[in-house]
């Protein structure tokens, strides 16, 4: 990942648009900012108008104005856009020669158009008009007005400056966006809502799973005791299945001799993400962006012989690098994180083998976090790209037969590879149908070389081995962010750092209510008796709000019978689950649930999850 540069030569159209839209929808989004201009330049004769392009799920336009615009403005705004769309004006194309063009734009006051035409335009200046409105643009649009069936204008304007450069006059930028049909606005809006409602950060907060903290700085996480335990239940998972997946666990530190990163590349091509090399004794020291030269460096620890490898290397090892501070983002995007790292060192040979065996392995992993459906890409050679031809030709081969045999569907991401080789990502689909980019699978010809890796062959002779880095979940901080998202924080059983919370009625049943945890404790539940002395409804309220799985209400009823241990249930999501049940079934139903890692409870309804219209789920194969 590599930070874009500050200021990125200006290529867009007069609209900002970065292309001429091409697709249809981009055509309809495009057409509604025109249409949204169109109204404000009659609203507000004084605004001036900006750029306005196409968006992923709409438009937005930017206008130069006395007074930023009020929730109030911008209904009438929308109130009018909707007057504009019944009009059923036509959208015509008209080619005006540029002094009469800039005199034009200037007449109506549009000093920004008239700039844009001097900078952007020829000889003949391609406008558009809706009615009496007109706009300089690439085009093409709609027809008319009448097409536009579904929009809906942001509640509240931002802030940007005059061609995105500070200094320049500040702009409000309306934002709205558009679809074909009211349904799938509606959707839209839909998932909006639910995303602000799962968004992690909030969660983080509300749950106490994690912070940032001003006093340690931005894009550092602290990881709460409730964050804490669910990244012990991923890490323990992760280390007992790298064990039986055939990986040897190792440990590397956080700084290494910058010469290693000299070695490795990394000082020349990842520069812009490194921080400032540390000052030890007169020799610097590189705070670590990657953990493969570690990973590199124990290989080459012994003469290695064809028969033992391949090697597989795994490690939990945490990474920085650099981000302004402008991305920064939750966990999502952080200045120092986890990766869940590993680095196989195989003969050529073993290469087809080992990325099936590295495939199979990914998808078993996420199933078990609940993650079945992904967008999958194989990257190909770059430009600027270490090996020969033959090598990528075959390590490409060798990934897309992986895919192709576990009829995984992949798209190809022509030249989007690594300098060092062609690479398979994944992508995850979560309960909104975002896709969040996590498991990666690269091979590498290009450090086995650098660094002088060698096996001694059959024949005697040393070989140089193939190289595949690899990270299943991604980042811990990242793909934590993705799983509270995608469960809106009501984590699976076995990750659920609360599983259940005993209530008694009144204080009567505190004994007994400690008796029943107790229980619960002694056959691994992680349960807690919340004994304040608060109102029962209230406490159900707050298990809930705390999303914790499982609630055993207890009182007279149940604590009648010495002989029988009873228990009134209830379930995050499913209410109520009938009273005066019996405890020793609900133990043994969550310690199974627990213990083979069910991503719901069973029978028991999970929460609604909003529909998407999102892409359908890829072909996947029975590789469980
Ligand atoms: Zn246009
Ligand atoms: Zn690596």
């Amino acid at each position: 990942m590599s930070s874009p540069p500050d200021e990125p030569p200006d290529n867009t159209g007069p609209s900002g648009e970065s292309n001429p839209a091409d697709s249809e929808i981009e055509i309809y989004r495009h057409s509604s900012a025109h249409l949204l201009a169109a109204a404000v330049t009659e609203l507000y004769p004084d605004a001036q108008c900006g750029i306005g392009p196409p968006t992923d799920d709409g438009f937005f336009y930017d206008f130069l104005v006395q007074e930023p615009f009020t929730p109030e403005d911008l209904r009438a705004i929308e109130k009018r856009m909707a007057h504009i769309v019944k009009q059923n004006r036509p959208i015509e194309k008209k080619l005006i020669p540029k002094a009469e063009a800039l005199d034009l734009f200037a007449k109506k006051g549009q000093t920004l158009k008239c700039e844009l035409i001097r900078d952007k335009a020829g000889d003949l200046v391609q406008c558009y008009t809706m009615g009496d409105f007109i706009d300089f643009c690439l085009g093409p649009h709609l027809p008319s007005t009448g097409r536009i069936k579904a929009f809906k204008v942001r509640e509240s304007a931002s802030q940007s400056y005059w061609k995105g450069k500070e200094g320049n006059p500040s702009m409000q930028r309306i934002y709205g966006y558009a679809f074909f049909t009211k349904e799938e606005l509606d959707q839209h809006l839909h998932r909006l809502e639910e995303a602000k409602r799962r968004d992690h950060r909030k969660l983080g907060r509300e749950l106490d799973l994690f912070s940032i903290a001003d006093e340690t700085g931005a894009g550092l996480i602290l990881w709460h005791p409730k964050g804490g335990f669910i990244r012990k239940q991923i890490e323990d998972f992760w280390r007992d299945e790298h064990l039986k997946g055939g990986y040897d666990l190792v440990f590397s530190p956080h700084i290494a001799k910058i010469d290693l990163w000299n070695t490795s590349g990394h000082t020349q091509y990842y520069k812009a993400n490194m921080y400032s090399p540390i000052d030890i004794e007169g020799v610097e020291y590189q705070l670590k962006p990657m953990n493969c030269p570690f990973h590199i460096t124990i290989y080459k620890s012994k003469l290695r012989s064809y028969r033992e490898l391949p090697f597989r290397y795994a490690e939990l090892g945490t990474v920085y690098r650099f981000e302004r501070s402008g991305v920064l983002h939750g966990l999502m995007r952080v200045r120092g994180f986890t990766q869940d790292d590993a680095h196989i060192f195989c003969r050529a040979d073993q290469l087809g083998g080992e990325i099936l065996r590295v495939l199979d392995f990914v998808t078993m992993v996420l199933r078990a976090f609940g993650f079945e459906r992904y967008d999958i890409y194989v990257s190909t050679k770059p430009a600027d790209a270490s090996g020969t031809d033959p090598q990528w030709e075959v390590a490409t081969a060798a990934l897309k037969e992986a895919l192709e045999t576990r009829r995984l569907a992949y798209a190809v991401d022509p030249g989007e590879g690594t300098f060092y080789g062609p690479k398979i990502d994944i992508k995850i689909k979560d309960s909104l149908d975002r896709a969040w980019q996590c498991s990666t699978i690269q091979v590498d010809f290009h450090n086995p070389a650098r660094f002088d890796l060698e096996y001694i062959a059959e024949d005697g002779k040393a070989q140089q081995p193939v190289m595949i880095h690899r990270a299943l979940l991604g980042s811990l901080e990242r793909f934590f962010g993705v799983l509270i998202e995608h469960y809106a924080g009501a984590f699976p059983l076995w990750l659920a750092p609360v599983q259940a919370v005993v209530i008694p009625v009144a204080e009567a049943h505190h004994e007994y209510a400690r008796n029943v945890a107790d229980k619960m404790k002694s056959a691994g539940i992680r349960v807690h008796v919340d004994d304040r002395p608060e109102k029962m409804q209230y406490k159900i309220r707050e298990a809930q709000v705390q999303k914790v799985p499982y609630m055993f209400v207890v009182g007279k009823t149940e604590s009648a019978d010495p002989k029988v241990e009873l228990v009134s249930a209830r379930h995050r999501h499913a209410g109520d689950l009938g009273s005066a049940t019996s405890l020793s079934d609900w133990i043994a139903k969550i310690a199974r649930f627990s213990s083979e890692r069910a991503v719901s409870e069973g029978e028991v309804p999970m929460a609604p999850r909003s529909g998407g219209t999102g892409p359908q789920p890829v072909v996947s194969g029975g590789v469980r």
